[in-house]
């Protein structure tokens, strides 16, 4: 037994195909640095200034002259500089300055002799160590030079990249426009949380899941509700959300059943994919445009939902939004869990990835892996991928993992 179908392609294959039928946004809005978490630098980032923008010192001690320095020298202490309050004038020869870390040189100065190599006489010092020439003293530009790219385009702006723009003084940056992404859900068996469900009903979960994710990625996800397995509200709906958003993402209705809608009704009004990646879960994922906003049909079933979402949809949106391509981390470790599947589809397991007493990380399995079991995707935080060829693992053998990195 085995799980090969030929006319399925591979994933990475897919995103090609998705991402050459996208066009990257190119809207962009300046907004403050306070409100830039997460959001998608338009332009590159040059820095206005060098950092440091003056000479300092990198201890506490005495700022010097080097060309005075003499093992007899004595040098007159002509004042104190602190963090953040200069010594006024300059220091002349046979002259020197208290100084303490992070304060400004004073002009004259070029370097620092820290305190426990020296001798106190009154008003005067005399040095116990060699002073080599520059030392102790942080240059202007050492950090970043005026003019220097900092930061790319494309690049999602992270907490570290507030501070590094803060720390250059810019306040202000362009960065692309929030992508809308509206969502729904399809099935007349979905009931909203919050209302008493009917015979045969269930209450759907995807929205909620789908609202995470996308709030997660910064995006501005638009809640469409549920419709029903009708044509004519599948229609609807889908008009109704190509209006004015980028992106369109349904769960449900995409096989072959009598009420699955959302292939027919995307055929009908727009250009549609239908590919079977060789993947499990998740193996149909309906791909299309409705005019020129971009089109995911997701399988109904909450894992398989939300392992596309992550693997084609998440790339693809950020594609979309003009972001920088980041690879997905991934890496080996010891599998404590005995693992089965059948050939022919790589397989995204849902794992727990933990470090043992040593440190050293090794990954277990969740337990029963059924595409609707969306406990599993809560306890877990990374991906276990079995490649296509695999059958077994057995325990203590390495398999690859993808960490859920905050998303999931
Ligand atoms: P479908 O893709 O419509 O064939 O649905 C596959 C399975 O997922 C069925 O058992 C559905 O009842 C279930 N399902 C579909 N949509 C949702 C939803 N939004 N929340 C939870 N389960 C769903
Ligand atoms: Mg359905």
């Amino acid at each position: 037994m085995d799980d090969y179908d030929h006319e399925s392609i591979s994933i990475a294959e897919a995103l090609q195909r998705i991402e050459s039928d996208l066009t990257p946004i190119t809207d962009s809005v300046q907004v403050t640095i306070h409100n830039a978490l997460g959001q998608v630098l338009a332009q590159d980032v040059c820095s206005p200034m060098n950092v440091p923008n003056f000479p300092s010192s990198a201890m506490d001690g005495y700022a010097l002259r080097h060309s005075d320095v003499s093992p007899v020298a004595r040098l007159r202490v002509v004042g104190t500089a602190f963090a953040g309050k200069p010594y006024a004038h300059a220091i002349h020869a046979g002259e020197c300055l208290r100084i303490f870390t992070g304060a400004m040189l004073p002009e004259g100065a070029d370097s620092v002799m820290m305190q426990e190599y020296v001798h106190t006489e009154g008003d005067a010092i005399q040095l116990t160590a060699p002073c080599t020439a520059g030392q102790y003293v942080v240059r202007v530009g050492e950090n970043v030079q005026v003019g220097q790219k900092i930061l790319s385009a494309g690049k999602r702006l992270l907490p570290a990249d507030l501070g590094l723009l803060a720390a250059l003084g810019i306040n202000e940056i362009a960065v692309k426009r929030r992508l809308r992404v509206a969502f729904f859900s399809t099935g007349d068996e979905l009931c909203t949380v919050g209302q008493v469900p009917k015979a045969g009903q269930i209450y759907d979960s995807n929205r909620h899941s789908l609202a995470g994710l996308l709030k997660r990625l910064e995006m501005d996800g638009l809640d469409m509700g549920i419709i029903p397995d009708d044509p004519i509200a599948v229609e609807q709906a889908f008009l109704r959300a190509a209006q004015d958003c980028d992106a369109i993402i349904t769960s449900g209705g995409v096989s072959v059943g009598d009420a699955d809608f959302v292939t027919k009704i995307l055929r009908k009004i727009g250009h549609i994919h239908f590919w079977k990646i060789a993947m499990k879960p998740g193996r149909p994922l309906t791909f299309g445009k409705i005019q020129a906003v971009a089109f995911f049909g997701l399988s109904g079933n909450p894992v398989s939902m939300m392992s596309t979402f992550y693997q084609f949809v998440q790339p693809a949106l950020r594609y979309l939004q003009g972001q920088q391509k980041v690879q997905p981390l991934r890496f080996q470790v010891p599998c404590l869990s005995l693992l089965k599947k059948l050939q022919g589809r790589v397989e995204f397991q849902r794992g727990i990835l933990t470090p043992d007493a040593q440190g050293q990380l090794s990954v277990r399995s969740t337990g029963q892996q059924g595409a609707s079991m969306l406990s599993s995707m809560s306890q877990a935080n990374c991906f276990i991928i079995l490649p296509i060829e695999c059958s077994e693992i057995a325990v203590g053998e390495k398999v690859w993992v993808e960490p859920f990195e905050g998303l999931i």
